[in-house]
């Protein structure tokens, strides 16, 4: 994530955020600490506050948010906040915040709690795929699904390929896509999310690779290199699997596997000779 920088050291707001009522009745002074990772290059050559992200309105923002609100605990104004940030000033790619509370009610001498939080878009690329019913529209439905999630940005979708059943051949053929799209959501709420758009189009799980109305899988998620119980990134297999492939080296030809080193290109060429 590391970019360029603006920030933002001890804005003060009066708010009312607090557990106990007398914090909500009489409200207290809270200090923000931010950074923001942004591209100050373009703006830093033209001198044009046009093309930077201004922090006079970032400020002003911080301030009406945590004034508008009310919360309990400071943990759930950074989080807030460093989604609506996120979502409202689109050249900024990530975000430090820190919430500092002076007078928080402890009863004992110190100088302030805090919370700190780190928070990014996150880069990744799906692969999604139908071979029941009307294909083309279970396909458009789950990226319509992906679109309408505040937290998922969409930003390309591949040509569909049509492709013979994997592992399972005695079904009908598939249609596959990829899609780029940006999102605010961790590895695990994406996989969630789109369970339940794999749900909404009726999926049921029958046979292992056997028919499916809506497929969506995390191919990458950034150049993550994750696995627990559920979830395994990159997607497993993907090297060798055509139908993941040929539509992602429409949309990230150069995109390098973190593990395998080689780009979805070379992967892709892999397998064209392999199958020769
Ligand atoms: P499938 O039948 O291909 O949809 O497999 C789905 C199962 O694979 C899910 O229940 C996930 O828990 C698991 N899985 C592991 N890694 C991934 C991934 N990168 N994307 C989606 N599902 C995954």
């Amino acid at each position: 994530m590391k970019a360029d920088e603006i920030r933002i050291d001890n804005l003060e707001v009066f708010a009312y955020h607090g557990v106990r009522r007398d914090e909500k009745e009489n409200g207290q002074t809270f200090y923000v600490n931010a950074v923001l990772y942004t591209d100050i290059r373009p703006a830093g050559r033209e001198d044009d506050v046009s093309l930077s992200t201004n922090y006079s309105e970032i400020c002003h923002f911080i301030t009406n948010w945590m004034q508008e609100t009310l919360y309990d605990l400071i943990e759930t104004v950074a989080e807030t906040l460093a989604e609506q940030i996120l979502l409202n000033f689109g050249a900024i790619q990530g975000i430090v915040l820190e919430i500092r509370k002076p007078h928080a009610p402890v009863g004992l001498p110190f100088e302030s709690v805090s919370v700190r939080i780190e928070r990014s878009w996150h880069q990744v690329y799906l692969s999604v795929g139908s071979n029941l019913g009307d294909r083309a529209a279970f396909i458009k439905q789950g990226i319509d699904q992906l679109e309408e999630h505040l937290l998922i940005q969409v930003q390309k979708v591949a040509d569909t390929v049509e492709t013979e059943g994997y592992g399972f051949t005695d079904q009908p053929k598939f249609l596959n896509t990829a899609v780029k799209a940006r999102t605010l959501l961790t590895p695990r709420e994406l996989l969630d999310q789109l369970k339940l758009i794999e749900d909404s189009a009726g999926r049921t799980r029958e046979v292992r690779w056997g028919p499916r109305t809506l497929d969506l899988d995390i191919v990458f998620y950034d150049k993550l290199i994750y696995e627990d119980d559920r979830l395994i990134l990159p997607h497993v297999d993907m090297e060798n699997r055509y139908f993941v492939l040929k539509p992602l080296s429409q949309l990230a030809p150069n995109f390098r596997h973190p593990i395998l080193g080689k780009t979805v290109m070379q992967m892709l060429e892999a397998l064209d000779t392999d199958k020769d």
